[in-house]
């Protein structure tokens, strides 16, 4: 159930007009790293957690970014003014002519797109998505703070840049507490995952602790070492569970790095002997 205040989340102050910077905030209101998006992408992964802690902070910060883009709105539909004042050389004049305040578009007035919202269902991985989408909005806030003297407006953002500073924090201890599991099981546990490709080779070649240390393997010519396309497949561990079964077989693609079976198509449980 969902019940409205009409309090909001921060009081939102506009010294006067500027619909040139309404309009480079829209970019927080219906863009890629925006409000809505937030809230959408948390309140998305939240119906589909099972675990209970993890959902309970999604729902909880999908609500605050929903009272972020209502602070935003407001914002814009003030910095706007009235419609009539907008001068005719106004770059967002769509906003101006289509609705007199916000419009669900980013700063160059491409519509909000439901592909924004990343949910893959695995919270590992979701919650590093958050993590990163949060530093994202902080950037472009941190950005927009550039654009624009109006005091109150600079304490708004200040106040939102914070908030996305708090919401990554919480999605890195989540993701602490959830370390090993999901897609983060057997992470790093075969030969490949371990090595690091020197494939731009030349000038600038360069060591740091993403290809030394940490068990990994820096082939400076892999296609020395494996005589042409490494050979997928031949450092694979058992399946494990979760992991795609022993019996499935793939053998529709036409690409010689994947085996034809010679074993035929895998069973399925009550069709042992599938009719071709
Ligand atoms: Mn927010
Ligand atoms: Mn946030």
């Amino acid at each position: 159930m969902f019940k409205h205040f009409k309090d909001m989340e921060y009081t939102v102050r506009v010294d006067r007009p500027d619909p040139r910077f309404a309009n480079l905030l829209l970019e927080q209101f219906g863009g890629p790293h925006g409000e809505l998006k937030a809230a959408m992408q948390y309140f998305t992964q939240a119906v589909g957690c099972n675990d209970p802690k993890i959902r309970d902070m999604l729902q909880d910060i999908a609500a605050e970014e929903l009272s972020h883009f209502e602070m935003v709105g407001e914002c814009i539909a003030m910095l706007l003014g009235p419609t009539d004042k907008v001068s005719r050389d106004f770059p967002a004049i769509h906003m101006a002519i289509l609705t007199g305040g916000p419009i669900l578009t980013n700063a160059m007035g491409i519509p909000w797109n439901a592909s924004y919202v990343e949910t893959t269902g695995d919270l590992y991985c979701d919650l590093a998505s958050n993590a990163t989408a949060e530093l994202r909005a902080k950037l472009i806030y941190e950005r927009l703070l550039q654009q624009t003297d109006d005091p109150g407006v600079k304490d708004m953002i200040r106040f939102l840049l914070s908030r996305e500073e708090a919401h990554n924090f919480s999605f890195m201890q989540a993701i602490e507490t959830i370390k090993g599991q999901y897609v983060d099981a057997n992470f790093r546990d075969s030969e490949f995952s371990k090595m690091y490709a020197n494939l731009s080779t030349g000038m600038g070649d360069a060591r740091g602790p993403w290809n030394q240390g940490h068990g990994i393997q820096y082939e400076d010519n892999p296609q020395e070492k494996y005589g042409g396309p490494v050979e997928y497949g031949q450092d694979r561990s058992p399946d494990g569970p979760g992991e795609i079964g022993p019996d499935y077989q793939d053998n529709q693609r036409n690409n010689p790095q994947f085996t034809q079976s010679e074993q035929g198509p895998a069973t399925v449980p009550g069709q042992e002997n599938p009719m071709h």
